[in-house]
C-alpha cells in the first residue's frame, strides 16, 4: 500500500478514536459523505471558525459579519445562475459501475505529469548542488519542459470544452489520454453528462401548495442579497467586505475523501465590495492576504501553492485557488474569485430592486464589483489535523503519536495532572484549574502514570502539561513540559495563566 494510504487512514483513525470525527448516524452505518464532529473536532473547528472571523472581521475595520438564513427565496438561485450551472461532468465506468468527475479525472492525470517534473527537478538540484538554477532548469530541460506544456494544454482544452459546453469533447480527451478507472483500471466510459448539485427541499404543509427550494450550495448568496441592508445600516464606504459563515450543501457526485469533500459542509465567505476597474488590484491583494493568513497557522510554507483558473466559472473574470498538500496530494483548499458585478446585476434583474452604491465623492451610483474569499472550514479542519499527526521516534527508541495542532486553535489549551491522587496534590490542581477555566478550555487528569497522561495528551494535540507534585506544596511551583518539544520547567503557580497566554494568544499568531 502506498504511504500516502497509510498515512490518510491514520488520519482518519486516530480523528475518530480521540473524540474529532466521527461518521454521521454510524449506528446506521452511516451517511455517505456527512460527518459529526466530536467533543474535541468541535472545539477544533470553532477555534479555527474564529480565528478566521477575528483575522477578517475583527481585524479590518471595513469588514463586517452576517448570518444569512440557509434557506433562501428560491430565485435567488435562477439569478445567481446556480439552477442552470452548478452542474459538474459526471463520467461511469462502464465495467466497473463507479461513477467520476470528469474534470477530476483529467485534472488528476495533469498532476501526474506536474510529479513527473517535479521528480526531474529534484534529482536535478541534487545533481548540481548548490550552483543549481531551478527557474532556468524549468525553462530548458526538455523533459520538464515536455511535461509541463503537456500539461498545460490538456487542461487549456479541458477549460474551453467545459466552457462551451462540448462534453463530447471532454470524453474525447480522457479517450485520447487513454486514462483508466482509478480503482480497476478499465477505459469503458459512458458519455459525460451534466449533473446539477443543488439539493431540493420542500417549504409548505401540504404537496399542492408547496413551494420548491434549495437548501444552499454557498453561503455568498446570502451576502448579496443583503448587500444593501449592510451597507445602510453598518454605513459602509467602498471598498467594504462582508464576512460570512455557515453551512453549504452540495450533492457531491465522488465524495471519497473524508471530510474533503462532503455532502454538508462549512464554509468562511467574504465578499469585498470594490469599485469597478480596482477588482485586479484588490484580488491581488487577496491572494497574498489569504495565504498569509494560511502560513501563520505555522504548518510550513511548502504545502501551499496557488493554482490558477484556466476554467473560469460563469461570474469570473479572475480565479485561483490556493492549494494544500494534503495525504492524497495538492487539492484546493481555499478559492479567491474577482466575481466582477455579475452576482448584483443579476439579482437586481430578477428582484427589480436596485443594488447600488452611491459614491459620495463622484455623485455617482454604481453597481460594485466584487472579489470573493472562500475556505471550507472542514477542509481547512483536515489540512489542520492531518498535518499535524506524526509518529515521532524518541531517544529511548519508543515511538510517540502526537498531534502537533497550532496551539491557538487546539482544542484543549492545557492539561493539569496531579503526580499523584493523594496527599493534597488534586486540591492544589484543582485549586488551579478553577482559576483557569475563566480563560481557557482545559482538562484536568489524574488517572494512569504520569508517563501515560503525557502521551495522552500528546496524541489529543494538548501544548501544555502542568503537574503538580509533592515540591509544590512547599515551593508552589509547578512542571510545565510542552507537546512539542517535550521540554520540561519549573515555573511559579501564578505565571501559568501568562504561560499558556503566550502560547495560544491568537495575537502571536496572526502576527507571525
Ligand atoms: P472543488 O473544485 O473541490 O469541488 P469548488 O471549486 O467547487 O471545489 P468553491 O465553490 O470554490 O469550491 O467553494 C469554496 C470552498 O468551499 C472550497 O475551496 C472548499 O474549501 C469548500 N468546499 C467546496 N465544496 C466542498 C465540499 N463538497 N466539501 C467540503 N468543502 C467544500
Amino acid at each position: 500500500m502506498a504511504k500516502q494510504e497509510d498515512i490518510f487512514k491514520k488520519v482518519i483513525s486516530h480523528a475518530k478514536e480521540y473524540g474529532y470525527i466521527f461518521s454521521s448516524s454510524e449506528i446506521y452505518d452511516g451517511l455517505s459523505a456527512v460527518y459529526d464532529y466530536g467533543h474535541n473536532g468541535v472545539e477544533l473547528k470553532k477555534n479555527l471558525r474564529d480565528y478566521w472571523w477575528q483575522s477578517m472581521v475583527q481585524m479590518h475595520q471595513n469588514i463586517v459579519g452576517l448570518d444569512a438564513a440557509i434557506l433562501m427565496h428560491p430565485t435567488t438561485w435562477k439569478a445567481s445562475g446556480h439552477v442552470d450551472a452548478f452542474n459538474d461532468p459526471l463520467i461511469d465506468n462502464k465495467t466497473s459501475k463507479k461513477r467520476y468527475r470528469a474534470d477530476v479525472l483529467i485534472e488528476d492525470y495533469a498532476e501526474k505529469l506536474q510529479q513527473k517534473a517535479n521528480k526531474e527537478i529534484t534529482k536535478a538540484k541534487k545533481r548540481f548542488g548548490d550552483s543549481f538554477d531551478e527557474a532556468q532548469f524549468i525553462a530548458t530541460n526538455p523533459r520538464v519542459v515536455k511535461y509541463l506544456e503537456e500539461k498545460k494544454a490538456i487542461l487549456k482544452r479541458m477549460g474551453q470544452s467545459l466552457e462551451k459546453e462540448d462534453l463530447a469533447d471532454v470524453k474525447a480527451l480522457i479517450e485520447e489520454l487513454g486514462i483508466a478507472d482509478p480503482e480497476t483500471g478499465s477505459k469503458e466510459w459512458t458519455d459525460v453528462r451534466q449533473f446539477n448539485l443543488m439539493f431540493g427541499t420542500k417549504l409548505g404543509a401540504s404537496a399542492e401548495n408547496a413551494t420548491d427550494l434549495y437548501l444552499r450550495p454557498e453561503t455568498a448568496q446570502g451576502i448579496f442579497v443583503n448587500f444593501l441592508n449592510v451597507q445602510k445600516t453598518g454605513r459602509m464606504k467602498i471598498p467594504f467586505g462582508i464576512a460570512q459563515t455557515g453551512k453549504a450543501f452540495r450533492n457531491e457526485i465522488v465524495a471519497r475523501q473524508f471530510i474533503f469533500r462532503m455532502r454538508e459542509f462549512e464554509q468562511m465567505e467574504m465578499q469585498y465590495f470594490v469599485q469597478p476597474g480596482e477588482e485586479m488590484k484588490w484580488y491581488e491583494y487577496w491572494k497574498q492576504t489569504r495565504l498569509n493568513w494560511h502560513l501563520s497557522l505555522g504548518l510550513g510554507k511548502e504545502n501551499y501553492r496557488y493554482h490558477d483558473h484556466d476554467k473560469l466559472a460563469h461570474y469570473a473574470n479572475a480565479a485561483a485557488d490556493i492549494e494544500f498538500n494534503f495525504p492524497f496530494g495538492f487539492k484546493e483548499l481555499e478559492g479567491i474569485h474577482s466575481r466582477t458585478d455579475f452576482d448584483l446585476k443579476a439579482h437586481e434583474e430578477h428582484s427589480g430592486k436596485k443594488l447600488q452604491f452611491f459614491d459620495p465623492e463622484k455623485k455617482e451610483n454604481y453597481v460594485p464589483y466584487v472579489v470573493e474569499t472562500s475556505v471550507g472550514l472542514d477542509r481547512l479542519f483536515l489540512a489542520v489535523f492531518s498535518k499535524s499527526l506524526m509518529d515521532e521516534q524518541l531517544e529511548d527508541g519508543s515511538i510517540r503519536t502526537v498531534l502537533k495542532l497550532p496551539a491557538v486553535v487546539a482544542p484543549v489549551k492545557a492539561a493539569i495532572l496531579p503526580l499523584v491522587k493523594k496527599d493534597g496534590l488534586p486540591e492544589v490542581a484543582n485549586t488551579i484549574f478553577d482559576d483557569l477555566k475563566w480563560d481557557f478550555n482545559i482538562t484536568y487528569d489524574e488517572k494512569d502514570a504520569i508517563g501515560r497522561r503525557y502521551r495522552r495528551q500528546d496524541a489529543n494535540g494538548t501544548p501544555l502539561c502542568f503537574t503538580i507534585d509533592h515540591d509544590t506544596l512547599t515551593d508552589n511551583q509547578v512542571t510545565v513540559r510542552d507537546r512539542d518539544t517535550m521540554q520540561q520547567e519549573r515555573i511559579p503557580i501564578n505565571e501559568i495563566k501568562l504561560k499558556v497566554q503566550e502560547k495560544v494568544a491568537v495575537k502571536h499568531w496572526l502576527k507571525r
